[in-house]
């Protein structure tokens, strides 16, 4: 008979579990068994005693969004005044911010702005990377399909041209859930899974780097929640068989914050177990992922800190900035100075990283 302890037996041997066993061990796992389970497999790709993390900036070029989310607190709609784009002057000044910290990238989104042409993004790639020297860890997939469409080119052609402009690497937001279902209920005029999954899948065939995401807690079923890790585990596996350097370098979860949303009052949160438990099984079914990110900054401190013994080995940045999340009520916020305390304290060492998980400095953070 199948038990959880039987499946965590399996993964502590070594072998990779299917979706119902990952189902069953969300469903029914022992809380403890779990993070040991968590532990082994994050131990597999990663120094135990090390947890990186990183001092950058989140940047939002624009407000001004066309997609309306329905869980979205940040955007303004087309030709409302109070909507804004950035000046390369206001990008300028928050680069030498983030430098002057100690900070090596920008993780850059924006709304998905129709009056900005596909010349924008080129410059702005170019101008941020070249002229200023930052890492750009940039646009998440809905925003490279509009892209793509302005340049009437292919996802590939598109990606391809943006990295030529200097764009390093391209983070995940943006996914959710990836299963038809939410995606249609929460955010219609994003497309389904397919359209980020291909924007994905075009990154990785070019060699680019990208991240892993799912935002969840919002109407999904557990086992949608197993779904969506067996499109990205695929996805991965289909990565790194390529062997050329493109694939997903970790995976970040976060429960959703309904915070001036049409869901306020309508959605509970999941709660911190529930977390522990989704980021656990999260580590234990995607064995082809290198990293995996403490939430933090959703999450608060003590929970972020909990999360480094269910499978993370990443605290994430220092969030010198940030707006989409504090736009929905929740955004906690530390500084260097305790954030290497809070990962000293969890029982590891600190290790600054940049948007790629390579290390920046050939030894952990002194105090
Ligand atoms: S989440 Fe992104 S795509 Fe959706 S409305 Fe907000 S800014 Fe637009």
């Amino acid at each position: 008979m199948t038990t959880a302890t039987s499946i965590l037996e399996e993964v502590l041997a070594g072998k990779r579990i299917g979706e119902e066993e990952a189902l069953f061990l969300l469903e029914h796992g022992d809380q403890q068994d779990l993070a040991l389970a968590a532990t082994a497999v994050r131990n597999r790709h990663n120094d135990p005693a090390r947890v990186s993390y990183i001092i950058d900036r989140n940047v939002n070029y624009t407000d001004v969004c066309q997609i309306y989310c329905t869980f979205c607190a940040f955007y303004h709609k087309p030709g409302d005044k109070r909507g804004y784009v950035l000046t390369k002057e206001q990008v300028k000044q928050k680069a030498e911010e983030t430098k002057a910290l100690g900070g090596t990238g920008f993780l850059m989104q924006g709304g998905v702005n129709p009056d900005l042409p596909w010349d924008y993004y080129l410059d702005l790639v170019h101008y941020i990377t070249h002229d200023l020297g930052i890492w750009l860890h940039g646009f998440s997939p809905v925003e490279i399909q509009m892209m793509a469409k302005l340049s009437g080119q292919s996802l590939q052609k598109t990606i391809s041209d943006l990295r030529d402009a200097g764009l390093g690497s391209i983070p995940g937001g943006g996914a959710e859930i990836l299963v038809d279902r939410i995606r249609k209920k929460i955010a219609p005029l994003k497309g389904g899974p397919e359209k980020w999954l291909e924007v994905m899948e075009a990154a990785h065939e070019v060699g680019m780097k990208t991240t892993g995401t799912m935002m969840f807690g919002i109407t999904e079923t557990m086992a949608e929640r197993i779904e969506h890790f067996r499109v990205l585990r695929e996805q991965q596996d289909r990565a790194l068989a390529r062997g050329n350097g493109g694939g997903y370098t970790a995976f970040a979860a976060w429960p959703f914050q309904s915070g001036h949303t049409v869901w306020e009052g309508k959605i509970a949160k999941p709660t911190d177990v529930e977390y522990l438990r989704t980021i656990a099984v999260a580590r234990i079914y995607l064995d082809n992922f290198a990293h995996m990110q403490s939430s933090w900054v959703t999450m608060g401190k003590k929970t972020g800190q909990a999360a480094l013994h269910f499978g993370c080995d990443d605290m994430g940045s220092l969030m010198l900035e940030e707006n989409v999340v504090s736009a929905a009520g929740t955004c906690h916020s530390v500084n260097k100075g305790e954030m290497l305390r809070l990962i000293r304290d969890a029982g590891f060492e600190p290790w600054q990283r940049d948007n790629i998980y390579g290390i920046v400095d050939p030894t952990p953070t002194a105090a």
